[in-house]
Parts: C-alpha cells; structure tokens; sequence
C-alpha cells in the first residue's frame, strides 16, 4: 500500500462510521443530550481536525515509517521468533491493543498523564465526538508509545493500518450515544467495546471512571480486572464527566487545550 491509499483508507472509514454513527444517535439516542451539540461539537471537532494535521505533519516519521523501517532490518521479537507473516499480522493488532490499554490505564494514574488525558473526561455528554476529543499531546506521546512498541515487537506495517483504522472506528462507535439491545449488547461486550460498557467509564464517581479501559477489544478489562457491567446509578442516571470542568465554557477549544495547564476548579 502506498502512504496515499493509506490515507485514503483511514480517512475515508473515519468519515463513513462518523456519518454512520451521527445518524443513529440522531435517530434513536439512548440518552438525552444535557448540554447539546450546538455547545459540544465545535470544539469536540476542533480537536480532532488539529490532531489529525498534527499526525499528518509527521508524516512518515509515524507508526507505519517505524513499522516499514523493522521489516527493513528484522528490528523486534517477531522477526527473532521468525514467526509467519499471518501470525506477526494478528499478534501485531493484539499487541497495540493491550499496549494502548496499558497506556490508558497508565493516564489515569500518573498525575501529570492525567492531566493530558482529563480533557477527554470533562466531557459532559457522550456521544460520536467524544470518540476524537484527545489532547494532541496526548496523541503524540500515544504515537511514541505505539513506535516504540511496533519496534520492540516488529508489528507489521498492515497491521498498524488495520489496528489504527479498528480503533478510530471503534472509539467513535463506543462513545456514541446509541443503545444495542440489552442481549446483544451482553454477547457483544465479549468482542468488541460496545457503547453501555464504556458510558461507565465516563461517569463522575471516580470508581467507576478507573475501569472498562479499552477501547477496542474488551479482553484486557476483564483479564486485569478492571472490569464494570454497569454504572451504580444506572444507565439514565449517571453523571458524566468529572466532578471538575462543568462550566459549559469548558466547552470551548481554547479551554480544551488550556485544561492540561490549568488548576481544576
Ligand atoms: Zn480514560
Ligand atoms: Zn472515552
């Protein structure tokens, strides 16, 4: 695949399930909206159009260089193991996932990580825009973690494609503010993240936001025990976002960037 197809294929599936996604909860939301789109989505989608130009201005410098440059001279544990092309494939987006995991468990526990990653948090609505809103920063120390690990391991470069265009899709779809059925929303918690599992990470009650981590397959919460069914004050009565941040000038992007820097209050 050539860097432009690349592109192609990541823009065009992040603008087909953002399409999907904002008419279903348009549609048929599961819960009603306190705050509104009107005051949200501007900066919401601010954020996701200054993260996208800053992982563009990298360029090949990002995951896919790293994961073409370890093809190139055999860097990392699948090329010692000599495992097959197919397996170093499916190993690779398994990797990335519990790695990204990892790494959003390690945000909620560093005090200066949280601070990068509470923005996403402060939210005080969920729905498909919510799935885009992180700090740049915290997307560029993402991309260090995920060179790092695509280094360390030798993932290919089709599975870093796969595994970033899988959780672009799957973000958007578990913030949406959709329902699944109560029964397949219990088989599909064990394939995927699905939006009634990750709502509780979201809610105020510090508890409850330390679990449901993942984003893409909801394995790692249940093996690492950070697993939660549901929100104690149930899926209408929840509050979400932080017991900080609620003035809906939050909202604004210049405030979005700002919070890392700025006290709680
Ligand atoms: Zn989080
Ligand atoms: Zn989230």
């Amino acid at each position: 695949m050539s860097p432009g197809q690349v592109t192609a294929v990541r823009v065009g599936a992040a603008v087909a399930v953002f399409a999907a996604m904002a008419l279903w909860e348009w549609l048929a939301p599961r819960r009603a909206l306190t705050t509104g789109r009107r005051r949200r989505w501007p900066g919401n989608l601010g954020i996701w159009a200054i993260d996208s130009v800053v992982v563009r201005l990298l360029g090949p410098a990002t995951v896919v260089g790293v994961a073409l440059a370890a093809a190139e001279h055999g860097w990392g544990l699948f090329h010692l193991l000599g495992l097959p092309y197919w397996a170093a494939l499916v190993l690779g987006v398994i990797a990335l996932d519990v790695t990204i995991y990892g790494q959003h468990v390690v945000f909620h526990h560093v005090p200066w990580l949280w601070r990068l990653h509470r923005m996403h948090h402060a939210d005080l609505d969920i729905d498909v825009t919510t799935g885009a809103r992180f700090h740049p920063l915290e997307i560029l120390l993402s991309l260090a973690i995920k060179m790092a690990a695509v280094a360390a391991l030798g993932v290919p470069a089709e599975a870093v494609v796969i595994f970033e265009v899988l959780l672009n899709a799957t973000s958007m779809f578990n913030h949406s503010n959709v329902r699944l059925p109560p029964r397949l929303d219990r088989i599909a918690r064990w394939i995927v993240v699905t939006p009634q599992m990750h709502q509780v990470h979201h809610s105020i009650e510090r508890v409850e936001t330390d679990s449901n981590f993942g984003f893409n397959l909801p394995w790692w919460d249940r093996l690492f025990g950070t697993y939660r069914a549901k929100p104690a004050a149930g899926e209408q009565g929840m509050t979400i976002g932080l017991p900080v941040f609620r003035d809906v000038a939050e909202l604004a992007i210049v405030r979005l960037l700002t919070q890392p820097f700025r006290k709680a209050l």
